[in-house]
């Protein structure tokens, strides 16, 4: 019995030496991404549900790679902040969604805003509003039309820190969006402390809404405490024509999901502006 429990554990290493391999073997591709030029962004458009129009879009990193191509953005990003590629993959991705905004608004879509990820790690380093007020300028975006998603649980460590940088920031005329809103159990009376712009209402309560009661309410409740504290709300993740009416008579303000576009390159993504004019 003995020997088969120390089989199992055997086989149990395997699997787990395996797993840090692999991980080191992408580390080692990532390492060289952004010089090779692997790295690129897709674009998920925002539609304002009011005016039916896509008002900005969301900056979303993807990996073109021979061998990695189905390493997701989810485990990209975690291998990045874990061997503190983040700092470069962050920075490169901030100037690679404004200099593909500055493009748009040279081609006449001059109000359209995007909105980019930002990693905890990126966030809390000490330069961080410095390198973002740096790159604006060097792009010429004007900075209203920058906003930078920080997921709940993210807000809710170094708080104090924080803020300090989010008032910056937003004296700058950055706008700060909490994502994920809703996962991180946080009241949202906690955030009336933050200078947010919007709440990004995370995918699995608006996929929940004709499935789960507490879903819907929910994005009802989220809905109204941030009208009444002036915050915008965005819903993510719809995919259908019923998600969109039941967010629209909630008076939520934006939406992004399958149901507009997928994240899209691009040149996809300024076929979309011509098709909405
Ligand atoms: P997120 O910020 O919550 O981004 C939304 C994710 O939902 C995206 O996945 C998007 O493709 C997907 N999505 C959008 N609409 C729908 C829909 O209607 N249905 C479904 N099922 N999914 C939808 P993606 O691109 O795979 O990114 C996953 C996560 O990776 C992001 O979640 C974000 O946390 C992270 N990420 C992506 N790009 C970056 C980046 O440049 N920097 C950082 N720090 N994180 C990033
Ligand atoms: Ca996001
Ligand atoms: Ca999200
Ligand atoms: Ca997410």
């Amino acid at each position: 019995a003995k020997k088969e429990g120390g089989d199992r554990y055997q086989f149990y290493d395997l699997e787990i030496n395996e797993k840090i391999k692999l991980e080191q073997k992408i580390e080692n591709a990532l390492y060289h991404a952004i010089k090779k030029k692997e790295l690129y962004l897709v674009y998920q458009p925002i539609v304002e549900i009011k005016t039916n129009s896509i008002i900005g879009t969301e900056a979303l990193i993807r990996w073109k790679h021979e061998k990695f191509e189905s390493v997701s953005p989810l485990k990209l990003i975690e291998i990045a902040e874990q061997s503190g590629f983040i700092i470069d993959i962050g920075k490169w991705v901030i100037r690679e969604a404004l200099v593909q905004t500055k493009k748009w608004h040279d081609l006449g879509h001059s109000s359209m805003f995007v909105s980019v990820n930002i990693s905890t790690i990126q966030f809390d380093q000490p330069n961080f509003v410095e390198m973002v007020k740096n790159i604006l300028e060097e792009t010429s975006v004007p900075p209203q039309f920058l906003e930078l998603e920080i997921t709940e649980t993210n807000a809710m460590t170094m708080v104090e820190e924080k803020l300090v940088k989010m008032r910056k920031l937003k004296e700058m005329g950055i706008r700060i969006a909490i994502d994920d809103f809703g996962t991180g159990y946080s009241s949202l009376a906690y955030f009336t402390r933050f200078p947010i712009h919007t709440l990004k209402i995370d995918r699995s309560f608006v996929n929940g809404i004709f499935h789960d009661e507490n879903a819907k309410t929910i994005i009802t409740t989220i809905i109204n405490m941030a009208k009444t504290i002036n915050i915008a709300t965005t819903a993510e993740g719809v995919e259908t024509p019923d998600q969109l009416k039941f967010l629209q008579g909630q008076g939520c303000d934006k939406v992004q999901g399958y149901f507009i576009s997928r994240p899209v390159k691009s040149d996809q993504l300024e076929a979309l502006l011509k098709e909405k004019i």
